[in-house]
């Protein structure tokens, strides 16, 4: 009994001891300069988190595809398809809805929902999925939007439309900066809009409705989140 406790005494010292080098460490590294983040991770999380947000639902169906599609179906087929893949990168990943439902009764209130838990789980980063649509039914082609004031927004934004790119090489969008759309503007963590493609073209939202075309998408779309958290400047700040 003795023994057993005299050795449990032995490891604590010794756990304390490990403890108060990585202190004095960490003083001492402080001493010379300031210390530089390591790591995008907040809260001490040992793992990247990721909240995909897929837009609509519910009542509000987002744009209606000249296929009959609707948007808010697409962005959560494509969403769920995007968590899946995170999480065999042992990516944690948060989504604002799994099923066919709108977070409030208005879409106002809906969207202020969304940005409310954005900035409460406080992820690294913020993938909110949508379909485009435009008056000119020739328009096409997945486009990345970024908030104007966020370099990390830019940066994850650059990332997925060049992965877009090499999925659609006619594909010639650039990832467009934007400073008035309310998740963009009122999310604290850095937070991408991915517009996966026109549902006003009719070639292309037959392809956002096949399920093939939708991993493709994923697929790319999680390239460019890896290569955000990976890469050296997502690991600042
Ligand atoms: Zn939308």
């Amino acid at each position: 009994m003795l023994k057993k406790a005299g050795i449990i005494v032995a490891a604590a010292v010794l756990i304390g001891l490990i403890f108060l080098c990585q202190a004095g460490g960490t003083l001492l590294k402080k001493g010379f300069a300031e210390e530089k983040e390591t790591s995008s991770r907040v809260d001490g999380r040992d793992t990247y988190l990721v909240m995909i947000d897929p837009g609509h639902g519910g009542l509000d169906a987002g744009k209606v595809g000249v296929n009959g599609e609707e948007e808010k179906n697409i962005n959560l087929k494509i969403s769920l398809k995007i968590k899946k893949l995170l999480k065999q990168q042992e990516v944690e990943v948060i989504m604002t809805r799994t099923e066919d439902e709108r977070l409030a009764e208005s879409q106002v209130e809906d969207l202020k929902a969304r940005t409310a838990l954005m900035n409460k789980e406080k992820p690294d980063l913020v993938v909110s999925i949508h379909q485009n649509s435009y008056h000119d039914e020739t328009v096409s082609g997945a486009q990345v939007f970024y908030y104007t004031d966020s370099a990390q927004s830019e940066r994850a934004a650059g990332l997925i439309q060049a992965a877009f790119e090499e999925i659609d090489p006619e594909n010639t969008k650039s990832a467009k900066g934007n400073s008035t759309y309310y998740i963009l503007k009122k999310t604290e963590v850095p937070v991408v809009i991915t517009e996966c493609g026109f549902l006003s073209n009719y070639k292309e939202a037959e392809k956002l409705a096949d399920e093939e075309y939708q991993q493709k998408i994923a697929e790319a779309v999680v390239k460019g989140i890896m290569q955000y958290l990976e890469g050296d400047e997502g690991k600042q700040n």
